[in-house]
């Protein structure tokens, strides 16, 4: 491993490999979609114990799949071109300006950076936006305000998926590849949609009838009002905190995929601190429970 961690007697890490087997025996031949955001898309050893994580788990014969975001970057870009973003309800209002730097942004630089990465670490990943193998159908997104659902935000290009063809990425994951999936769709006029990365990642879970979806974020979990982490979430107290302001923002998108898959069957659905190294091996291979764990009722 590249990221520092106190040695370690060469007993103790036998001991902790012994530890995982019931795990890697348990969760072999199945596939796993990430969402990879936040910090641990920017910070480099973040990036790097990400990448070893993606192509352990590869390795051990387990099928993760990576569905990335990219809000920072598309902002620093922007910004650059001397726009502002804008968000309503956790999406990005999205013209046709904002929608060319989402396509260069995401469709490019950071799904090759992802790939190169995974590279790195000895893995073989290939980069899809939803173009690719006519893979993400959606249309504009109709966004019904949270207090009054009579009103109709105009969001621009922000893309609602009409459905996911997963056959791109059952062949490459079949074939030893690691597919990295960037959250972009195509209308009926071969059109670019903006899509929540959360919503995909999704989305292309339950199509995938994935085992478990993680979404790696910037925060611990799901805080309730006083900053504590809900470990587990039902759906009832998903609504209560939604209607009550605590869940906001960027969460918005997030929980609701979260739910949706967990009730679509995905067997696990866990919303986990991109902040801490080695989160996705923690979570899959690890025996304490980390960050919010979504339940289906
Ligand atoms: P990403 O999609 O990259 O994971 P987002 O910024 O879209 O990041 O979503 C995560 C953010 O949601 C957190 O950093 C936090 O500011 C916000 N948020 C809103 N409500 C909550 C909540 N109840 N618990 C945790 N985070 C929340
Ligand atoms: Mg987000």
């Amino acid at each position: 491993m590249t990221t520092d961690t106190p040695a370690i007697s060469p007993q103790a890490k036998a001991h902790i490999l012994a530890q995982a087997l019931p795990y890697i025996r348990k969760f072999h031949g199945k596939t796993m979609v990430i969402k990879y955001g936040g910090n641990a898309m920017t910070d480099p050893a973040l990036q790097a114990a990400f990448a070893e994580d993606v192509v352990l788990l590869k390795l051990v014969g387990i099928n993760p799949v990576v569905v990335h975001g990219g809000g920072p970057q598309i902002e620093t870009l922007l910004k650059r071109l001397g726009k502002q973003g804008q968000f309503v309800q956790g999406m990005r209002v999205t013209d046709a300006e904002t929608m060319e730097v989402v396509e260069w942004v995401l469709g490019g630089e950071v799904q090759q950076d992802i790939v190169g990465l995974i590279n790195g670490a000895g893995g073989k990943a290939v980069g899809l936006t939803g173009r690719d193998g006519a893979m993400i159908r959606a249309r504009k997104l109709r966004l019904a305000d949270q207090q009054n659902p009579a009103l109709e935000h105009d969001v621009g290009q922000v893309g609602d998926i009409v459905s996911i063809d997963p056959s791109a990425v059952k062949a490459l994951q079949d074939d030893q590849f690691i597919p990295v999936v960037s959250p972009i769709g195509f209308g009926e006029q071969n059109e670019s949609y903006n899509i929540n990365a959360d919503v995909v990642a999704a989305k292309l879970a339950t199509v995938l009838q994935a085992e478990k979806l993680l979404m790696l974020t910037n925060i611990r979990g799901v805080l309730d009002k006083e900053g504590n982490l809900l470990t587990e979430l039902t759906p009832r107290r998903i609504d209560e905190l939604c209607e009550d302001g605590t869940i906001s923002g960027g969460m918005i998108p997030k929980i609701a995929g979260a739910l949706d898959a967990a009730k679509s069957g995905v067997n696990a659905v866990h919303i986990i601190d991109g902040r801490v190294p080695h989160a996705l091996l923690l979570e899959v291979l690890g025996d304490q429970p980390f960050g919010t764990m979504i339940r289906s009722h």
